[in-house]
């Protein structure tokens, strides 16, 4: 039976080599079992019908009853189409067909009821429908059965060899029948009564011919259900093999250099966010087990700190750490702040990026080897072949979105024994998708800000409003503070970006001149020397203006710039609105984040401004650019590993069916660590089946 499902589409009745290709090249679907899994996208109730009176065109699919009066043959060319006019007691409307006309008029014919099923749309102010499906209203009772019709994405190519969704229902109708025995479950049979449902059989079945709501809704549910569980019963084996297998260095003492540090540096009390998040590390460090931990943090609410303080623990218990960053920028900002935190402290530190010289990358090669060097900060140089360390005991990334998942495989490759990791995040991620993307790591929050920090006041203006916020620059600036501008950078259309950022720059340097203003410049084509210098100017207050593209995205942190304005707002995501905003208001002044905008806003770009002016709260916006933009647009979720595309659930909507899930996993794991109980041994072989492939991902995180 496994093996009839993964028998070739080329088998199914219905499908020859052609129909086949398409359906791969076109769905990917490839074997029987991809195309029972080819879910509709939404159902059509086939019990209502309109009158035509009802109709507009914003109805979706409506399904109507009456006689066609007569045909007509309108327009020249391509625009030649058949039109019939379509009645029933409340008015008329107009069907038409641009081919297959002689088709249409040998099989209808006027005066006979039929049933017409279709999109309504618009045309010379007419209600029509184009290409309408039509049936003879003496067959309706046959199809009563299957009320909730099933509509499938298909692609302009697959309709061309028709291929349309009614098509696709009717291969997988040929798919059921072709069905001898029962597709054999893939959840044990007291998980499926214990949660009450459907059977995998009837499931697939039922969601592509649901008899009623009921009934569809029972079969999604188990489908889901499936789904979810699965990819969380992965994520949780890989975390308790993990946790089996690999033994973590012992971190027992707090010792010298963190006590120093805590008592004599450390220029503020912690908040208790940060306590408890140090609490949770210590415990982690000190387990014997390899930490592998997420911290998700606001920006500004200093997760640096902590990082700093378990490096300062794995230093005391005799290890080396590193902090990767994803940007020069923020690695040198990283170098300094620690290194001005660690004033005479007996600690050695070094940075290394792309741009460290030959000398310097020598020096620090060497003194990594002999263990002299204890904290090593920098960006991708970091995982370069050529740096090995002599016993690294911590490896700590920062902002994790901007890494690959090979390139954290590289870092763990960098001693014998696994380090402990811990992944600093400033992208706040609702926790059921968190519980997805990173459902093998612990996750600790600081959910609070450091205090006396005044919330950013954020404002919106249009490109015709401009020269009230240009007004606004300019009281700032006499008042003695420093201002961001952020243009977009898009990938595909650099050019047309960077004319963005001079035009930008043009307007800037004519309203606010040499020399009694000062302007920094930063994007992503300069090189590194200079980009640091234009950083140093502004950093150190000489700069009045850094304009930049996205590069200062992430981490920098100049206390005295308090206004951010942001160009085109309309062409960012909300949660890298966010991140942006993050830059001011880190200091004791009320700071400002300004969105310019073109006078044209889409619904969701509205949106989203609307919810950047209304709130702070990262984790609001989260929620809400998961809602408008769905799991996929958040930044780095392509790379942080849900394992295939799911078919039926939904990261956004699901949430709650992810959390039960998940707690379901995580009991069958603490019961059977190895799945070797009976009744799950189905468990280690749909897992095979659905992860095999990815199998070489399983120590990265
Ligand atoms: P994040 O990396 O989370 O965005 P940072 O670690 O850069 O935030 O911290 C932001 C600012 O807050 C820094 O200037 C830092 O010195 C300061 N800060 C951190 N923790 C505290 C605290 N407990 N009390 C006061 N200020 C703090
Ligand atoms: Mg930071």
């Amino acid at each position: 039976m496994q093996d009839f499902l993964e028998t070739n589409i080329t088998y199914l009745s219905g499908v020859g080599p052609k129909r086949a290709e398409l359906l791969n090249k076109e769905l990917n679907i490839f074997t029987f079992r991809d195309m029972l899994y080819y879910f509709p996208f939404k159902y059509i109730d086939r019990t209502r019908f309109y009158k035509i009176s009802e109709l507009d065109a914003d109805l979706p699919f409506v399904q109507l009853k009456g006689t066609i009066k007569g045909y007509m043959t309108e327009g020249y060319g391509a625009g030649k189409r058949l039109v019939a006019d379509f009645q029933d007691e409340t008015g008329t409307i107009k069907l038409v067909w641009f081919k297959g006309g002689k088709w249409i008029t040998g099989s209808y014919t006027p005066g006979i009821e039929y049933i017409v099923f279709g999109k309504p749309g618009i045309f010379n102010g007419m209600i029509n429908i184009i290409h309408p499906e039509i049936e003879a209203s003496s067959k309706l009772a046959e199809r009563i059965s299957s009320s909730l019709q099933a509509q499938y994405n298909t692609t302009e190519k697959l309709k061309n060899h028709f291929l349309s969704s009614k098509a696709i229902s009717k291969l997988i109708g040929n798919l059921i029948k072709q069905l001898k025995i029962k597709i054999p479950e893939t959840l044990p049979a007291y998980i499926i009564s214990k949660y009450h449902l459907m059977d995998l059989h009837h499931s697939l079945h039922k969601i592509h011919f649901p008899s009623n709501p009921e009934e569809l809704e029972k079969a999604r549910y188990r489908l889901k259900f499936e789904e979810l569980f699965y990819i969380q019963l992965n994520l949780i084996r890989f975390k308790t093999n993990r946790n089996r297998k690999s033994k973590g260095f012992v971190f027992s003492s707090v010792g010298e250099n963190f006590n120093n540090f805590y008592f004599h540096n450390l220029p503020f009390s912690l908040t208790e966010a940060q306590k408890r998040v140090m609490k949770e590390i210590r415990k982690d460090l000190g387990s014997g087990k390899q930490m592998n931990r997420l911290l998700q943090g606001d920006v500004g609410s200093g997760k640096t700190l902590v990082a700093l303080m378990s490096m300062l623990i794995a230093i005391d218990n005799g290890y080396q750490t590193c902090l990767m960053a994803p940007t020069e920028i923020l690695a040198g900002q990283h170098y300094q702040t620690i290194t001005k935190l660690l004033e005479g402290i007996d600690i050695k530190i070094r940075l290394l990026t792309g741009s460290s010289k030959k000398s310097s990358r020598k020096a620090i090669e060497e003194s990594l080897l002999d263990k002299s060097l204890d904290i090593l900060i920098g960006t991708h140089a970091l995982i370069e072949e050529n740096v090995q360390f002599g016993n690294l005991g911590l490896v700590i990334i920062d902002e994790q979105h901007k890494f690959g998942v090979e390139q954290r495989a590289k870092l763990w490759q960098k001693s014998l024994n696994p380090p402990h990791v811990l992944v600093m995040t400033a992208t706040p991620i609702p926790r059921t998708l968190a519980m997805t993307l990173y459902g093998d790591l612990d996750v600790s929050v600081i959910d609070e800000m450091p205090p006396g920090r005044i919330p950013v006041k954020t404002m919106h203006f249009f490109d015709s409003e401009r020269n009230k916020v240009f007004g606004f620059l300019r009281s700032q600036i006499a008042e003695g503070r420093q201002a961001y501008i952020v243009y977009p950078l898009i990938k595909e259309s650099e050019k047309m970006d960077y004319k963005d950022l001079e035009d930008g720059w043009d307007t800037i340097s004519r309203l606010f001149p040499a020399p009694e203003y000062c302007i920094s410049v930063v994007h992503g084509k300069m090189t590194p020397a200079v980009k640091e210098e234009s950083m140093r100017l502004f950093r150190d207050g000489q700069a009045h203006f850094l304009i930049a593209t996205t590069v200062i995205e992430v981490g920098v942190d100049i206390p005295n710039a308090t206004v951010m304005v942001i160009e085109s707002a309309e062409r960012f995501g909300l949660s890298q609105l966010h991140q942006l905003r993050g830059r001011v208001g880190r200091g004791a002044d009320q700071s400002y984040c300004i969105l310019i905008s073109s006078g044209k806003l889409s619904k969701e770009a509205a949106r989203r401004i609307e919810v950047l002016v209304r709130t702070t709260d990262g984790f609001e916006i989260a929620e809400t650019d998961l809602q408008l933009s769905g799991p996929g647009d958040i930044e780095g979720t392509m790379q942080s590993g849900i394992p295939f595309d799911l078919k039926i659930a939904n990261l956004s909507k699901d949430g709650q069916l992810i959390e039960y899930v998940r707690n379901i996993a995580e009991d069958i794991f603490a019961k059977d660590p190895l799945l070797e109980n009976e009744q799950h041994l189905i468990f280690r072989s749909e897992l095979t089946r659905l992860f095999s492939q990815r199998q070489s991902w399983s120590n990265i995180s």
